[in-house]
């Protein structure tokens, strides 16, 4: 073995993976709401030399010598998704969204200390206390829901249940919720009972960088986490903002507290994706995630089916399958559209009655679809298509007729071509 030899002869199994990968990709829809096609530049940064380099510490402050380009290559993404987000401080070294909750939490918890949170099945994440991740282990939690009649928010029972409970930290955000967080009035229920604020925008990241969603940091929230592969379409990844009196709190808890070397590939990835969303193209592109969102709530809406919250503020929606559709379960929903081309997610809906691998809803988002191109018009067909196959799942004269559509779709869309 050379190490120049290329992939397809070294092994052969992985690159016809990644080639079957990417066939998949342009001739599916995707409509998973955390899911994003990053640019070949993004890739072309990612998959490079950066990632044999060991850059352990902070630009100007490694562990190890021949730090230079890394250097370099961190401080441009720090100085980008500074101007991005107007953030006094930038970490950019979480592998993962929930590496960048970690990273907050242990520079402000103790194990033992007490998280307010939005309850999983209600649009929380993992990461937010949940008895199965080191969150829900290492910390008491409590939780807040949604209000079962309006599917929002109840900020005011948000501020009693903090009242009662006394959190050290509120977090904000979730992976499920259709609706924009009110951060101000988190912050005000936080200022008042004493707790720190954790704005979680994981999924909102680009919608925020663009303007288009409400960014915490201009309402004082001292620390903000997000993923960098969601919405903002800068490659896999997590990053930490937050205030500068916890600046050195920060980076210390991402390293050397819980991770080690940097995936220093993947920040240049980040770079590179923090510089495209800088464009006035990419302010364009989230007004149309959003637009096109509210089109296909429109859709659904119209078909009568339920939405969560009645609709949505941003990229996503979550359908609750049980009064249009009440033999259909979120599992056989998910598996009727896959076979058609369409690629969304089971999801838990509030008040859910059945296991998170069954459910009875599906989270439905346009970041993805947007980025190959999709505007107002296609999306309109993709929502009659989706409610044709839910409503008659089993019928192969309609999953056939779909299914071509779907075809045509991608092949008039292609992602990287
Ligand atoms: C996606 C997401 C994360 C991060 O997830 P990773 O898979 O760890 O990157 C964190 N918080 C929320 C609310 C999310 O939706």
């Amino acid at each position: 073995m050379n190490l120049t030899d290329p992939l397809v002869e070294v092994d052969p199994d992985v690159q016809s993976a990644i080639a079957a990968e990417r066939d998949r990709q342009e001739s599916t829809l995707d409509m998973i709401a955390s899911e994003n096609h990053v640019s070949e530049a993004v890739m072309d940064a990612q998959g490079t030399v950066m990632t044999n380099k060991y850059a352990e510490g902070y630009p100007g402050e490694r562990y190890y010598g021949g730090c230079r380009y890394m250097d370099e290559v961190e401080q441009l993404a720090i100085d980008r998704a500074k101007e991005l987000f107007g953030a006094d401080h930038v970490n950019v070294q979480p592998h993962a969204g929930t590496q960048a909750n970690m990273g907050v939490y242990f520079t402000v918890l103790e194990p033992g200390d007490k998280i307010l949170s939005l309850e999983l099945s209600h649009g929380g994440h993992l990461s937010h206390g949940h008895r199965a991740n080191f969150s829900g282990k290492l910390y008491d939690v409590e939780q807040y829901e949604v209000d079962p009649e309006t599917g929002y928010i109840d900020y005011e029972e948000v501020a009693a249940h903090a009242g009662e409970f006394a959190p050290d930290i509120i977090v904000s955000g979730s992976s499920a919720y259709p609706r924009e967080f009110e951060y101000d009035t988190i912050q005000e229920i936080a200022d008042e009972v004493g707790a720190y604020h954790l704005a979680d925008i994981a999924h909102v990241t680009g919608l925020v960088a663009a303007g288009v969603h409400a960014n915490p940091v201009d309402h004082d929230v001292p620390f903000v986490t997000g993923s960098t592969h969601k919405t903002i379409r800068a490659g896999r990844g997590g990053m930490i903002l937050c205030d500068e009196e916890y600046a050195d709190g920060v980076d210390s808890s991402v390293f050397p507290g819980s991770q080690g070397g940097p995936l220093m590939h993947n920040v240049a990835g980040k770079a590179v994706g923090f510089a495209e969303a800088l464009t006035p193209e990419f302010e364009e592109y989230a007004r149309q995630v959003v637009d096109n969102a509210k089109r296909l709530a429109d859709v659904f809406r119209q078909h009568g089916l339920s939405l969560v919250s009645g609709g949505t503020d941003k990229h996503l929606m979550l359908v609750d399958l049980r009064e249009s559709h009440p033999d259909l379960t979120g599992k056989e929903a998910e598996s009727a559209l896959e076979d058609v081309g369409v690629i969304v997610n089971k999801n838990t809906v509030p008040g859910e009655t059945r296991s998170p691998m069954v459910t009875s809803g599906i989270r439905v988002g346009t970041p993805p679809l947007t980025t190959r191109g999709f505007g107002e018009d296609e999306i309109e067909t993709v929502g009659d298509l989706m409610v044709e196959v839910l409503n008659d799942p089993d019928d192969a004269e309609v999953t056939d007729r779909v299914s071509a559509e779907i075809d045509r779709l991608c092949e008039e869309f292609p992602i990287y071509g």
